[in-house]
């Protein structure tokens, strides 16, 4: 009976979902090992570094990652990377394929003078400060001013600008990570802009995010009822209104018109916004736009963009147009795959992954030859290494959900690799 070894690259969605996959194709004539490696001693990808903290229900996810990793023909190897604690080349002689599920984390860049000011920051450094990802854990994030503008028009944009907005009590009883939460109490910012370059029949916001602004407790969110008929009208112009855009529009629509409660903070929208130069002395004092009206200057004392993301270059894979090379998933020449973001780019939720994973665990299927029995990753990690094992990570999980319950708070998360490796030290 063929057995084949798999090794899956990073332990986010699109890692346990190609793991799901193999799981789910196991039969009595086929069966597999698989091995997942992920440099942070915490798996759950985005899922713990990207998601917002004020949206626990998304996170529930993470219980279907858990059930997968219980599985006998299921090993974690955290606190083990690419790249550096063992190189892609050691990975494809010893296992039959290598799936790269490594994602994309470097924030896409403007182009525009001034973006090298001080407090012009990227998506990509504040939603992991905020979510408590080692890397980021002493990243310098300046609240002191009063007006943030966040540049961008899909969902990540919208998480940095209500994480900005709400009342931080509001972020109390969440896992924002404590560094953070005691920055955002003491933060002066009351004004925050989310900005578009277009239209908003335009934006990538989806509906059940925008619903849920009108619900904040503590800030008055705007967007122009003119606009959002504008909207309507252009896309009707275009022919029928699809689905998707419909709703959006339609909860645009109610922001629109949901009373104002004269609150101190406030978030507003501004579409057909197309940033020109951020501008200041040293540091963040203003952003120009070029809008349909002309020229528009927001004096502003911190800008975020969030306007998608590239993935790391890892040695021994090529990278075109900031994700992995690859045919629907293969990477030509090589028994090398790519699955989730590192595949198809930023683009996506949770779920789009699953059947994304699925399609290329079938190809990956299609192509298995001759099994290979030269060992695995337990034979090329140096000795001494500390490898995050399934066992380990319970322990790291159970003690943060542990030290969360006595702050009424799902967890409270350990924020430098030798702080998460103490808390599961055996
Ligand atoms: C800010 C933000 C908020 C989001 N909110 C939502 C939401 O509310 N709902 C929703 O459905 N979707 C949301 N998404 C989208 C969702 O997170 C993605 O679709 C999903 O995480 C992509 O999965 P992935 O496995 O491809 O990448 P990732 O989740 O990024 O996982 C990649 C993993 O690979 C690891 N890795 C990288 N390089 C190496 C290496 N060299 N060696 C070992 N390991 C490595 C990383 O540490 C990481 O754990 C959000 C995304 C962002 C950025």
């Amino acid at each position: 009976m063929p057995h084949y070894k798999v090794a899956i690259v990073g332990a986010g969605p699109s890692g346990y979902f190609a793991a799901q996959a193999l799981q789910n194709s196991v039969t009595d004539e086929l069966t597999f090992t698989i091995d997942m490696i992920e440099r942070l001693p915490t798996p759950w990808g985005l899922v713990r570094s990207g998601v917002a903290p004020d949206h626990p229900k998304i996170k529930t996810v993470a219980k279907v990652f858990e059930k997968i990793a219980s599985e006998a023909n299921f090993r974690l190897f955290g606190n083990v990377e690419l790249g550096k604690d063992l190189t892609l080349a050691d990975l494809t002689n010893k296992y039959d394929a290598v799936i790269m599920a490594t994602g994309s984390t470097i924030g896409k860049k403007l182009g525009i003078p001034g973006e090298e000011l001080a407090n012009s920051i990227s998506s990509a450094q504040f939603v992991p400060w905020y979510n408590g990802h080692p890397d980021y854990a002493n990243f310098k994030v300046d609240l002191s001013g009063k007006v943030a503008v966040v540049i961008g028009a899909g969902n990540v944009a919208m998480d940095c600008g209500r994480i900005l907005a709400v009342d931080p009590k509001e972020l109390d009883e969440t896992d924002t990570a404590d560094h953070a939460l005691d920055l955002l109490h003491k933060s002066n910012i009351r004004k925050v802009f989310i900005t578009g370059r277009r239209g908003a029949e335009f934006a990538a916001f989806t509906a059940p995010e925008l619903r849920d602004l009108p619900k904040l407790e503590n800030t008055d969110v705007y967007i122009s009822e003119d606009e959002i008929a504008l909207a309507h009208k252009n896309a009707q112009d275009k022919g029928e209104i699809e689905k998707h855009l419909a709703s959006n529009l339609e909860a645009m629509k109610l922001i629109a018109e949901t009373p104002k409660h004269g609150h101190e903070r406030s978030l507003e929208f501004l579409f057909s916004h197309t940033p020109k130069e951020i501008l200041g002395n040293g540091k963040v004092e203003a952003i120009k736009y070029s809008t349909p009206s002309g020229d528009v200057t927001i004096p502003c004392d911190l800008v975020i963009t969030a306007i998608g993301y590239e993935s790391e270059a890892i040695t021994g894979v090529s990278f075109e147009k900031g994700k992995i090379a690859n045919v629907d998933g293969r990477v030509s020449g090589s028994n090398i795959y790519a699955v989730g973001w590192a595949k198809r780019g930023p683009s996506g939720v949770i779920g789009t992954n699953k059947s994304d994973a699925a399609d290329v665990v079938s190809l990956l299927i299609s192509d298995l030859k001759e099994p290979k029995s030269n060992g695995d990753i337990t034979e090329l990690i140096a000795n001494g290494h500390k490898i995050v094992d399934q066992a380990y990570w319970v322990r790291i999980n159970e003690a943060e959900i542990a030290a969360g319950a006595d702050r009424g708070k799902p967890r409270v998360k350990a924020v430098s690799v030798p702080d998460l490796l103490r808390l599961g030290q055996p």
